[in-house]
């Protein structure tokens, strides 16, 4: 069992004890070691008992429930619990802003275990009456629930990737040729149905073979000769397949992965629907039109792009030179700074920019000024290390709610570098959040806006900004923007990057990695930088570390 996987299960436990009311001191206790059981760097499932009982707040009790998971992958506590919960409650305790008291107080008070009811209860006013409560918590939980049930059946790039790259393995052992189409091939962020175009000549033999395929639940109703729909079994995603003879294939692909707005710029349906095509290229050339990769067809700024730019100008790994927004052991990540550093370079980049969270979050372990001081003396001496790399002593500190930052100036004066993000006081409106962040922006110690809408795709939607004038303060202060490059943010949102370069804002490229692997969320960040646009002259951590750090000052 993975570290990972225990904290999960175990925060679950805790859950559900605060569900039902059991000892307040027993969930109090196992909250608190769990924060030491989350940071323990070696394997929990191979401690030996010492070992464990040397973790803050892990006694005997916890190390007894932690064996029990370790040797049987579940223990008889989280079962019985499990087994007591109405099996709603699991998703009422999803919703952001309710906390395990207020999904109790939801089921004993009202009676509801239900989404659909808890939904019923918003919209008749009988949630804000429970003590406790009030306007604003269930005008949030009317929101997420709405928002939640539009997002139902979709997915976050990273994950319908990696269902599609599995689908695909299957499909191409009965299909000459195979393509993923669709959204993803156009690398949205969110993803509402995997496409795929396969090419057969005997459409009814297609049929035949993709419903012979295991797991593979066709929808009858919604499927056509020429297109098998339906779903994968244990996956809510739809599913479509297309089915296009040799002349057709490549025609398909074009036209299910493109946007409207792209395919009329393009003139698609007048001169190239149902024609047969040998190339994508022959759909540009043979209007004098610039050729536009995949991912950029969204008939929005594409062609005025191509007139400044060429597809070569787009931003690639190879042109990285570091990568600025990383958290280590000091605040909530998983890594030393030192082990961070090294993966880093390992990556090829030759620097690596720390920046742990700062005080107020102290929640995820934000810096005190004298672990500050720790931290970067620290990096004076890893960075005698090496003579082709180093690590830059950045922070993410805080936007407070008045919109300063977190520390003081001669401590702000420390860093080489300070990325700005807001991680409380989210629930704002726009007038409220666009002062917070121009605040922020105009503080002389910030080089980069964090996250700035402070989304999570598919489950929060972010604070209202008008970005254009976010974009309009990052130039007049010289502040990079953020691409956060974790799949569940990818914030700032692409289609706004081209803008960003049109007011000569750079785009930084940030993994926000809290371990190792993380680094490589670079990987989405580059696909929507590019769908967005963005090129290496605007591209932050392209820049080197000296041009990095001298840019604003
Ligand atoms: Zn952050
Ligand atoms: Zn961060």
């Amino acid at each position: 069992m993975e570290n990972d996987d225990l904290v999960d299960t175990l925060e679950l436990l805790v859950k559900l004890w605060d569900v039902h009311a059991i000892n307040e001191f027993k969930s109090k206790n196992l909250s608190f070691a769990i924060r030491g059981i989350d940071k323990y760097p070696n394997s929990i499932a191979k401690a030996s008992e010492e070992e464990l009982l040397q973790i803050p707040g892990v006694g005997k009790s916890v190390v007894k429930i932690i064996q029990d998971f370790a040797q049987n992958g579940s223990s008889i506590e989280l079962e019985q619990m499990i087994e007591q919960t109405p099996p709603g409650l699991f998703q009422l305790l999803k919703i952001k802003g309710l906390g395990p008291k207020k999904v109790r107080a939801i089921w004993q008070e009202l009676g509801i275990t239900e989404l659909d009811d808890l939904l019923l209860a918003c919209q008749e006013n009988r949630l804000e009456t429970l003590k406790g409560f009030g306007k604003a918590v269930q005008e949030n939980v009317l929101t997420y629930i709405l928002f939640l049930k539009q997002n139902n059946k979709k997915l976050r790039i990273d994950k319908a990737t990696y269902l599609a790259e599995i689908l695909m393995l299957e499909l191409v052992q009965h299909f000459e040729k195979v393509e993923i189409s669709g959204d993803l091939r156009r690398n949205s962020e969110v993803i509402d149905e995997l496409v795929f175009v396969v090419q057969a000549d005997d459409l009814f033999g297609a049929q035949i073979v993709i419903n012979s395929m295991s797991h593979w639940n066709e929808n009858v109703q919604e499927s056509s000769p020429f297109t098998w729909r339906g779903f994968i079994e244990g996956h809510i995603i739809p599913i479509s397949v297309h089915i296009a003879d040799k002349n057709q294939f490549v025609n398909l692909c074009f036209q299910l992965s493109a946007h409207p707005d792209h395919l009329a710029k393009v003139n698609y349906y007048s001169l190239f629907q149902n024609k047969s095509i040998s190339s994508e290229e022959e759909i540009y050339t043979s209007q004098s039109l610039p050729y536009i990769i995949p991912s950029m067809r969204e008939g929005r700024f594409e062609f005025e792009w191509s007139e400044k730019y060429t597809n070569q100008d787009l931003i690639q790994w190879s042109d990285l030179k570091g990568c600025v927004h990383n958290h280590s052991t000091y605040s909530d990540g998983k890594n030393t700074l030192l082990e961070m550093a090294e993966a880093c370079r390992n990556l090829g980049l030759s620097y690596f920019g720390i920046a742990d969270h700062s005080q107020y979050a102290a929640y995820a372990g934000g810096l005190k000024p004298d672990r500050i001081v720790l931290q970067q003396e620290e990096i004076d001496q890893l960075n005698q290390k090496w003579s082709d790399f180093r690590i830059l002593k950045g922070i993410e500190a805080d936007i407070l709610p008045d919109g300063s930052l977190d520390y003081d100036s001669d401590i702000l004066a420390s860093f080489d570098y300070v990325v700005a993000s807001v991680h409380a006081g989210l629930n704002m409106d726009l007038e409220k959040a666009m002062s917070r962040l121009i605040k922020a922006i105009e503080n002389p110690y910030t080089t980069i806006l964090g996250h700035p809408t402070g989304r999570l795709l598919l489950t929060r939607p972010g604070y209202p900004l008008n970005t254009s004038k976010i974009l309009d303060a990052c130039a007049a202060n010289k502040v990079a923007i953020e691409l956060n490059a974790s799949p569940y943010r990818l914030d700032i949102d692409w289609r706004y990057i081209y803008e960003a370069m049109e007011k000569g804002v750079y785009v930084s490229i940030n993994p926000d990695a809290h371990q190792i692997e993380g680094l490589k969320d670079m990987e989405w960040g580059i696909k929507l930088a590019q769908k967005g646009g963005l090129v290496k002259q605007f591209t932050f951590n392209a820049l080197t570390a000296d041009e990095l750090l001298h840019y604003k000052r």
